[in-house]
């Protein structure tokens, strides 16, 4: 199982907006990308991009290529939502659903795509999921209390055990611990190690040390004003792009000269 992704020239239009502009960029198996820059660049864009989430909102388009493992997840003959199951993603809010319990939340994603599953599979589905999000330990006696009784932090792990429970290959993150306390973003951030292990991560953050703690590659997004495209500047090893960046723009940004 591999989950290698090549983007190739991708623009990325809202209507008639081209929000992010010619994008090319590849992301290595087992590896954790961060996607950082100012607000309005056009990262969350482009994580949606990875997934065919943008195409959700009317009007919204992409052009050029985003193969996984060579196979273009924009080819006419490509399921949309065969493509979210691979690719699963977690969002900046925590949105377990609130009078779900803890188990079927974890379940949720599974029974969306209409897999019959007897009960001891899903027991066992819903041990392996919160195990791998490092929360089995803290709910494993209230799996049938309702989702919206754990805290923000565990909310998160929640959702990102629905996530892994329909078994991606690919994660994208977009803020996941923004809305978070200090505790429980370390504990994301262990997690998104740990998770590498066996997901390709794509994460998008606004905290330049998150970056730099949990990322092996960092891709600078900047844009030139409002109501142009946002651009992928460069993409570089995480150690490389905090000390040694090639662009200019990248050094003030990190620098903490603008954003
Ligand atoms: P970032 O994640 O870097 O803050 P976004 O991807 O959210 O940037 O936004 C990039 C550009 O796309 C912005 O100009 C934003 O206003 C625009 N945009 C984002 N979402 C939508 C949408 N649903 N419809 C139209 N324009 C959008």
């Amino acid at each position: 199982m591999a989950q290698r992704i090549d983007v190739k020239d991708l623009n990325i239009y809202y209507g008639s907006f081209l929000a992010v502009s010619d994008v090319s960029m590849s992301i290595e198996p087992r590896s954790v990308t961060a996607l950082i820059g100012p607000s309005g660049c056009g990262k969350s864009t482009f994580l949606r991009s990875l997934n065919r989430m943008h195409e959700v909102i009317p009007g919204a388009r992409v052009e050029g290529t985003v193969a996984m493992d060579g196979i273009d997840l924009y080819g006419p003959a490509v399921d949309p939502v065969a493509v979210r199951r691979q690719v699963g993603m977690v969002f900046q809010r925590p949105n377990p659903f609130p009078t779900m319990s803890i188990a079927e939340n974890v379940l949720a994603g599974v029974r969306l795509n209409n897999k019959k599953i007897s009960k001891s599979d899903a027991a066992d589905l819903v041990e392996r999921s919160l195990v791998g999000a490092n929360l089995w330990k803290e709910v494993k006696d209230r799996l049938d209390r309702p989702g919206s009784s754990l805290s923000g932090g565990q909310q998160q792990r929640l959702c990102i055990a629905r996530a892994i429970a329909v078994t991606p290959q690919v994660l994208l993150m977009d803020e996941p611990a923004s809305a978070l306390d200090p505790i429980s973003t370390l504990a994301i951030e262990d997690l998104i190690s740990e998770l590498k292990a066996s997901y390709t991560i794509v994460i998008v953050t606004h905290n330049m040390q998150q970056a730099a703690r949990v990322s092996d590659r960092t891709g600078f997004f900047n844009i030139e004003g409002a109501g142009k495209p946002g651009r992928l500047v460069e993409i570089d090893d995480t150690a490389t792009i905090f000390s040694t960046p090639r662009q200019q723009q990248t050094e003030d940004y990190i620098s903490g000269r603008f954003g």
